[in-house]
Parts: C-alpha cells; structure tokens; sequence
C-alpha cells in the first residue's frame, strides 16, 4: 500500500512538468515565468488533496498537464461573452441592461482608440471639464438650469445626499424607502452619505401634514423616490410631487427626486404604463431629479443629476464627486445616446431599448411565426413549436406592473427535457437565456434582434444535437 509520501515523492518535479509537450497549447499564451507560476499552483493543489486523502494516488504527467491546461483555459476564457437575451426581458440587469445605439458604438471606439478633449477647451486652450459634453444636452433635453452626469444612480443619490445633507436630517415618506437590486437601499444609503433619515408616515399612508410636522431646524432635504419596482396599491396615500414642492418652497428646502429609471420620452405613447418623464419631475416642483442612463435612457452606465443649479455647484465643488465620476467611454455613449432624443422619433429608432419597447404586436407575430418555421425545419422532425402570447418585461426597476404583450415561440423537443434545453442553450456558444413556462421553452421576440432570429435555428439546433 502507497502511503501519502509515497505519492508525494512519485509527483513530478515542476522543470519536468514544464517540458511536457501536453503544455504546447498554452505556451504561446503565457510567460515562461507564468507558466511555472500556473504549474506551481497546480502541484500545490494536488499535494493538497493528497494530505487531505481525496487523492488515493498520485496522477499521472498526462493528469497532470490536462489540469495545467484547465487551469489556463479558465483565465483565457474570454468574458463578458455576447448572448441573445430571448427572455423578453428588455433592461436585464444580469445581461449588462441596455445594448447601445450605432452612434454610441461609434462614439465608444472613437473615444477609446485615441486621445480626444475630454478635459480639454479647444477654444481657450486650457483644461476644460469632462461634463461640458453632456452639461447641455441633458440641461436641455430636461428643461434644467444644470446637470451633472456621474457613474450609477446609486452614486448620484449618494452625492447628493452627501453635498446637500451631511450631518443634517432628510425626510422620506415610509412607503418610499425600497431596496433595488438588493444592494441599493435608500435606509443604507442614506447613513453612508452622513444624512440622518427621517421616516415620515405609514408604509400606506402619508400626508402633507406628516411632511410639514416632521420639518424641523435640522432639516436640509426632502426625498421623494419612486418605487420603481413595486407598487403599494389599495388604501393608499401619497403626497404629490407639486405639493412636495410647495412644501420645500414655504420652508426654504429643496426637494429631490430620485425617479430610477427616468424617461426622456413619453413611454405611454407606446401602449406601456406612464413612467415619470424627468421634464415633468422639474415641472412640478422637484428642485433636483436623479436617473439611471442604463434603464429607459437606454444608455451606458450613468446617473444623471438634474436641476437648480446652486445644488448641482455643491454637488460638482464635493470631493466625492471625483470618487464617482464617468469614464470617458461611458461619457461619450452618453453625449451620442442623449443627442438622439433632440428628435424624439429618432430616438424610438435608434435606441434599442426603446425600439424594442415599441415593437408592435404585428410585427412581433410575424418575427415569431417565421422563427417558429424555422426552428422545425431545421430540428429533422424532433421540435414542435407554437406561437404564444406571452408577457415581456421592461425590467431594469422600471414599470413593475406594466405587463408587455408580446410574442414568443414556445418550443419542445422529444428525448429533451426543457430544463435541459434551457441549459444546453445557454451553455452554447453564444449563450442563449430562455425562460420554461408550462414546460416550454419560450423565445421571447421582443428582445431578439433579427440578425439573431436569423441565426437562432442553427444555434437550437446543434443545442439539440439534430
Ligand atoms: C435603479 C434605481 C437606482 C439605482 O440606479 P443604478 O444606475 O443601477 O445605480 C436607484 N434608485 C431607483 C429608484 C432606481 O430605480
């Protein structure tokens, strides 16, 4: 019987390791000294297990090299790997949310390719700021005196909170204080930007005079934050934002808004539920409006901050601001995504999240009517699809009751399981997500572009191995 030593003796020395031809895949890729490094690693882990007795003994070269090359296949691996997204899911946080407009890309590889004037007046020929590209047009799209554009919502309301309320009192109505994405809660938020919350009526109810009783010497700001992924429905109470507005004014506070997904257009034009447009927000009252530029913006990650611009100097003049502040990649998808909604129709075009918002039932019966053909003829006899109504989603927090009708192709194979085909597909390459409903597999359309329903029949079938 081999004892542990024995199989600590019988592994190869690491210069042998190093010469076996097994290692000729990889060594284009790495080093001579990360090499050994990666070999190192490897042995160390294998002495590990045999100490630990989860090795009974000592594995071969050939083991050995396999798991060398493993090892460096999980850091070549490239990632993040493109995928269809046909969970009819449009701002899926999970799958990077909004896929960018033509002029974006552009403007990203332009940005990122050479050297540009991001902090540069060519004018005056001296530094300039960062935020003069977007300043404008999210001023001017808005209707706001100043903007201000940073790297998430989350760190614009943490910026905001800090500038305007460090060390003083903000009041927030109790149905308002939500968790988004499990990581972002305003309670939490609030205690890392110094400001002290203060909670102001019930869960269901709060009134103006809840508001105006809760004012006192330490207050500095009044936060309104709209629940963007659920709704409190029934016997229910909540103070408008006009009155908020009245509010502050009449103490002298500012009111801020933090509306999450925050429209530029007008959603409802297309037969999905009314989110707040940021324009309206500052119409009526709110003296500070902060959103995403990654949800219905459709935009690269962002958070935009809008309004007085006393408020935004104190936001700009924080040192945190330079903790948050957008790259340059992000900030040019920004200014060129922005520049589409000076004509509202171009942004509806342009901007897939929203042209995909706006994809009309019509079209997407018969995008699903051709997929669906497609996928049987190509699967030798062994997949039946149907084409079904179904529900998308906008996601992203936005619009959380607002059902999408939508089509998708719901499909079965024989000798497959649907959680099977779900795995298979989103193990392929590219990765497909599907969502299983009444032991189906459904491919949503409404986020399925059509270059990609073109080449979903030959990717489901190899999936399916027909
Ligand atoms: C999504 C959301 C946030 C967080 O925005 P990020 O851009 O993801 O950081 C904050 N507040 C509300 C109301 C939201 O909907």
């Amino acid at each position: 019987m081999t004892t542990p030593r024995d199989q600590l003796r019988a592994i190869p020395a690491v210069e042998i390791l190093l010469r076996n031809p097994g290692l000729d895949s990889i060594r284009n890729s790495f080093s001579h000294m990360a090499l050994v490094r990666l070999v190192r690693r490897v042995l160390a882990d294998v002495r590990g297990e045999v100490l630990e007795g989860r090795l009974t003994e000592a594995p071969a070269e050939a083991e050995l090299t396999d798991r060398v090359v493993a090892e460096a296949g999980r850091l070549l691996a490239p990632g993040p790997l493109p995928m269809i997204n046909a969970t009819g899911v449009i701002l899926h946080t999970n799958l990077g949310r909004a896929p960018l407009s033509l002029a974006a890309l552009e403007a990203v590889a332009q940005a990122a390719a050479g050297y540009s004037n991001l902090e540069y007046d060519l004018v005056r020929g001296v530094r300039g700021s960062r935020q003069s590209h977007v300043e404008g047009l999210l001023a001017f799209l808005s209707g706001a005196e100043a903007a201000l554009a940073v790297n998430n919502n989350a760190a614009a309301v943490l910026l905001a909170l800090n500038s305007l309320a460090d060390g003083k009192e903000v009041l927030v109505s109790r149905g308002e204080l939500v968790e988004i994405g499990g990581s972002f809660r305003i309670p939490d938020i609030m205690k890392k930007s110094g400001a002290r919350l203060v909670e102001v009526g019930t869960t269901n109810k709060t009134h103006r005079s809840d508001f105006e009783k809760a004012i006192g010497p330490d207050t500095a700001l009044i936060l309104k934050v709209h629940t963007s992924n659920y709704r409190i429905e029934g016997f229910t109470a909540d103070v408008p934002l006009a009155e908020m507005g009245e509010i502050g004014a009449a103490h002298g506070l500012p009111v801020m808004v933090d509306v999450g997904s925050g429209a530029l257009v007008d959603v409802s034009t297309r037969g999905v539920e009314k989110e707040p447009l940021v324009s309206e927000c500052l119409a009526q009252g709110a003296d500070l409006v902060t959103f995403s530029g990654d949800k219905l913006l459709g935009g690269p990650q962002a958070g935009l901050v809008v309004g007085r611009s006393d408020l935004v100097r104190r936001l700009k003049d924080n040192p945190l601001a330079r903790c948050v502040r957008l790259d340059k990649l992000s900030l040019a998808a920004l200014a060129a995504t922005l520049r589409s909604f000076l004509d509202p129709e171009n942004a509806w075009h342009d901007i897939p999240v929203l042209a995909m918002l706006a994809r009309t039932e019509d079209e997407l019966q018969a995008s699903a009517e051709l997929l669906a053909a497609e996928l049987v003829a190509g699967s030798s006899g062994r997949l039946t699809a149907e084409v079904v109504v179904a529900q998308a989603a906008v996601g992203g927090g936005a619009l959380p009751l607002a059902g999408l009708a939508t089509r998708a192709v719901a499909v079965q194979v024989t000798g497959l399981t649907p959680d099977r085909l779900e795995r298979r597909l989103r193990q392929g390459v590219p990765p497909i997500l599907v969502r299983i409903q009444n032991d189906r597999v459904l491919f949503d359309l409404r986020t399925i572009s059509p270059a990609e329903r073109a080449a979903l029949p030959d990717l489901v079938s190899r999936a399916i191995g027909s």
